[in-house]
């Protein structure tokens, strides 16, 4: 996805490396802007928790940052429910709270953001309602071409316990993203012609409105392709316990949750607010996950660990279905279609992974490649794996290579090579969403 494209940005928690990026990456988004003509006035929203509204407004307004329009900003900020979680992070959070500056004016091109509260349940639980028609939820516009570039999907969160207030995001794919059946149309005698009113019809399915045909009521499910069901992803912040949203991640299709060390370091993990394997593996099973990618691994890690911790999740799941993420990973949501057709999870990599992923020709820019049963059994020994297991109890970093830091500036050759890279790569996501 262009930068420029991007209409909403979803921060689980404000932590520095989840929140330090931020100016940089709105002044990215905006400042692309204007060469696109489908965005038009539309807001980029920036969800977060309370503070993310003081730090945006002070890190783009001390550095001068002007948009010509008075609306290319939103900042919306989920209130904490006071009640939720230990008196430790409650402490936190209000420490925090004291460097909020609700004095700071708003941006000049800024749109007053929403305060958002949590709605408690009947059984305690706390939902956020996050996107309204203001912002990714939208009617399905008519060309394919506005589809793409409007709204794609209904966004929820909910609490979870890190050592600051922290979000869980729930994304569900909005019905526009259908596809409809013709057998199953034509079976309910409903022509696929193009008649106006079986274009009315269709218009009210994609609007999530009631279907009368023949005076009585067909629901959308009874006409969409199999498989073609909205997909849901879920994406858990920093937790060492994401209970607080086991409602909103419910047989979602794609859970992304942390996990920082491997099982053998449970303890440490969760002493430090995060998960293991462990952790992000049983919330994985208890939410009825199709799919897990493992992020947020320890910096300490090198690649052959991090595909041990790969194997571990497996091993703890059953079967292929935990992805451990590296940086500039991208990964499809497969549909249920695929899911059944022995789909396998599809993993571009960029520049950043390829130093441990040369290819046989020896080229170190190989873009992607696909992970599977191959890849396990070449990859890691039983041996190997039980070193890398008990290695990390001890935690040494010592061994770990030292990362590879080159000036491409002072490399044309390298840089024009990450340069033409970066087009396939941008080609392949690019395909890939157009497929999706
Ligand atoms: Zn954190
Ligand atoms: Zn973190």
């Amino acid at each position: 996805m262009r930068a420029g494209l991007v209409r909403n940005i979803f921060v689980t928690h404000l932590h520095g490396d989840h929140l330090y990026g931020l100016p940089g990456m709105v002044m990215s988004i905006l400042g692309r802007r204007d060469i696109l003509s489908g965005l038009g006035e539309k807001p980029l929203n920036v969800y977060g928790p309370q503070g993310i509204r003081s730090f945006l407004r002070m890190a783009l307004g001390v550095a001068s940052f002007r948009m010509p329009t008075k609306s290319a900003l939103k900042i919306n900020e989920l209130i904490w429910p006071k009640e939720f979680g230990p008196q430790s992070l409650r402490n936190r959070h209000r420490s925090a709270s004291t460097y909020w500056n609700h004095s700071i004016k708003r941006l000049p091109f800024e749109l007053p953001g929403r305060d958002i509260n949590a709605v408690k349940d009947s059984e305690g639980r706390f939902t956020y309602q996050v996107t309204q028609d203001d912002a990714v939820v939208e009617k399905a516009p008519k060309s394919k071409r506005k589809m793409r570039r409007d709204g794609v999907g209904t966004v929820v969160a909910a609490p979870v316990l890190h050592t600051v207030p922290t979000l869980a995001y729930c994304i569900t794919e909005n019905k526009s993203s259908q596809r409809f059946d013709k057998e199953k149309l034509l079976q309910l005698g409903i022509p696929t012609d193009g008649r106006e009113e079986v274009r009315a019809l269709f218009q009210k399915w994609t609007a999530g409105e009631k279907g009368m045909w023949d005076g009585k009521e067909i629901l959308v499910e009874e006409v969409v392709q199999e498989g073609r069901q909205p997909r849901r992803m879920c994406v858990v912040g920093d937790t060492y316990d994401a209970d607080g949203a086991t409602h909103i991640a419910k047989d979602v299709d794609v859970l992304v949750h942390e996990a920082t060390l491997m099982a053998a370091s449970t303890h440490t993990a969760r002493s430090r607010g995060h998960s293991s394997t462990i952790g992000a593996t049983k919330f994985a099973k208890k939410v009825g996950a199709r799919r897990l990618i493992l992020n947020h691994a320890s910096v300490s890690y090198s690649e052959r660990k991090m595909r041990a911790m790969e194997m571990e999740a497996r091993a703890m799941l059953g079967g292929n279905k935990a992805y451990v993420a590296r940086d500039l990973s991208i990964f499809s949501v497969p549909t249920k279609v695929e899911d059944n057709e022995d789909f396998t999870f599809r993993r571009f990599v960029g520049f950043a992974d390829t130093r441990e992923f040369k290819d046989p020709s020896g080229n170190p820019f190989s873009g992607d490649f696909e992970v599977g049963e191959e890849d396990d059994a070449e990859g890691i020994s039983e041996d190997e794996f039980d070193v890398l297991k008990a290695d990390d109890v001890s935690e040494e970093t010592e061994d770990e290579e030292t990362p590879m830091l080159v000036d491409i500036e002072d490399q044309p050759v390298l840089r024009d090579e990450i340069e033409r890279q970066n087009a396939i790569f941008t080609e392949q996501i690019r395909q890939n969403v157009m497929t999706a």
